[in-house]
């Protein structure tokens, strides 16, 4: 059956009342919620968070504290170029749909919650650093994705730590096809001379202590490349915030 479109508008104007009875609900599955940006009890206790103890470098969370062990065994074969990556929540089952949502279905009213989240797991990294920068799109999915969901995370955290953001600081020189299904090795070839500091930035890269905003930390590859990238510029030293990590062994289909 055909809507006519008296039917088509009344059901769009009870849509618009619907949504301004009943504001945005829980960030994962949209369930009404009392305070606006969180989640639902039903979603809150699904999460993994990643708390100590993890690997000081790369953030890989341990199953139990070992005396001495402060590094993985991957960053003990070979430390990353950043110093110190951490990340709100293990990328899992009950993270997926609220992550894969904000970034692919312009739900970017979820980015300043999850914003306050990563400034309270990576606190630290913020209030050393000097300056945040997000890792950059390239330009044509920029145009086809309409944001990037890692600045519009870096400027967030700006604003709530007092903190300069510079959302231009990395240029994504070539377009690289999906990291999703690629094996480790595969890439990290696949972001190779992806990444270029902005000429027009170089000041604000130089002895700078620089934090690297992303949405999720894979295998690390796309971040240790910007933080290449940032430290042959002459970056004093590179930091790593996500909002959630994959922890190895788990499902990497992103
Ligand atoms: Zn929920
Ligand atoms: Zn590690």
């Amino acid at each position: 059956m055909t809507e006519t479109a008296p039917i088509r508008i009344f059901n769009q104007m009870k849509k618009t009342l619907l949504d301004a009875a009943f504001p945005p609900g829980c960030a994962s599955c949209a369930e009404p919620i009392d305070i606006p940006g969180t989640l639902c009890a039903n979603c809150w206790q699904d999460l993994t968070y990643i708390t100590p103890p993890f690997c000081e470098a790369c953030g890989y969370p341990f199953e139990y504290a070992e005396p001495g062990v402060i590094l993985c065994g991957v960053c003990v074969k070979r430390a990353p170029s950043f110093t110190r990556a951490r990340a709100v929540l293990k990328y899992d089952d009950a993270s997926r749909d609220m992550i894969l949502g904000y970034k692919h279905s312009d739900q970017t009213d979820r980015a300043p919650a999850f914003a306050s989240w990563m400034l309270r797991a990576g606190r630290e990294l913020v209030e050393e650093c000097d300056i945040i920068c997000p890792v950059p799109l390239h330009r044509r999915r920029l145009v086809a994705r309409r944001f990037n969901q890692s600045a519009l995370l870096a400027l967030e955290i700006g604003r709530l730590a007092k903190r300069a953001v510079c959302p231009d600081m990395l240029l994504r020189i070539k377009p690289t096809r999906s990291q999703g299904g690629l094996s480790a090795r595969a890439r990290f070839r696949n972001v190779k001379g992806v990444f270029k500091a902005n000429p027009l930035r170089l000041s604000q890269i130089e002895d700078q202590r620089i934090l690297l905003i992303d949405d999720v930390y894979t295998t690390g590859a796309t971040l240790e490349a910007c933080s290449d990238c940032l430290l042959r510029t002459g970056a004093a030293d590179v930091d790593v915030l996500t909002f959630s990590r994959v922890v190895r062994g788990s499902d990497l289909s992103i």
